[in-house]
């Protein structure tokens, strides 16, 4: 399974803006963004000016796919299963974005960054209704219980993140009592996801 593999600082410098991709350091004075608040490469200051129409809607669209850590093709697919459903497709889309099991992992704060959740899926340590799913997009349903493998519930990492991580609550989300587990109680409405993204603008994009 492909994924992006370079450096991850550089994606949030290119927003200008944070998308905690790197867990704990994202919450520090450390984080590149606060340091140096502009894009990257030689460059990189002579790119603050405000851009075209066009570069608004790309910059949103890869703000999107960065935070979730999904490639272009897989971003492309996601929109057009979107803007098939009746729903309203920029929310869909979003909607997509977040039913994907490394994100529900992340939400449930068993892990720092979605890389990590991603990484947990894919050795193995998730259950959706007790079946191993060892794929990181795949996409929960309404009712679905995902639960941590017991070798994952005695990882000191994970234990850590639950014991430090400040998580809001999901309202879409129930969280067992040993928070070890979380049910998806409903879809997420936009109003649910925290993710600064205008999404009208990715619609506009892919419209064209
Ligand atoms: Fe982004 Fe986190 Fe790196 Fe800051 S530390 S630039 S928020 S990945």
């Amino acid at each position: 399974m492909a994924r992006y593999t370079g450096p991850v600082c550089r994606l949030c410098r290119r927003e200008k803006m944070k998308l905690f991709l790197k867990g704990a350091k994202c919450d520090t004075a450390k984080c590149p963004v606060e340091r140096r608040p502009y894009p990257p490469g030689e460059h990189g200051r002579d790119r603050m000016r405000q851009g075209s129409e066009y570069m608004a809607q790309l910059r949103e669209k890869q703000k999107a796919r960065r935070t979730y850590g999904v490639l272009e093709t897989q971003f492309a697919n996601l929109y057009r299963d979107a803007n098939r459903s009746s729903a309203i497709t920029g929310e869909e889309l979003l909607r997509m974005l977040e039913l994907r099991l490394d994100n529900v992992a992340y939400r449930a704060a068993w892990s720092s960054s979605r890389a990590q959740a991603r990484q947990l899926v894919q050795h193995g340590h998730v259950r959706v209704n007790g079946r191993r799913v060892t794929i990181p997009s795949y996409r929960v349903r309404k009712n679905d219980h995902i639960t941590l493998s017991d070798a994952a519930r005695e990882m000191i990492v994970v234990r850590h993140n639950l014991d430090t991580l400040d998580r809001p609550a999901r309202p879409w989300l129930e969280v067992d009592e040993d928070r070890f587990g979380v049910k998806v109680i409903s879809l997420p409405l936009r109003e649910h996801i925290d993710v600064q993204v205008r999404e009208q603008l990715v619609v506009e994009l892919y419209s064209k």
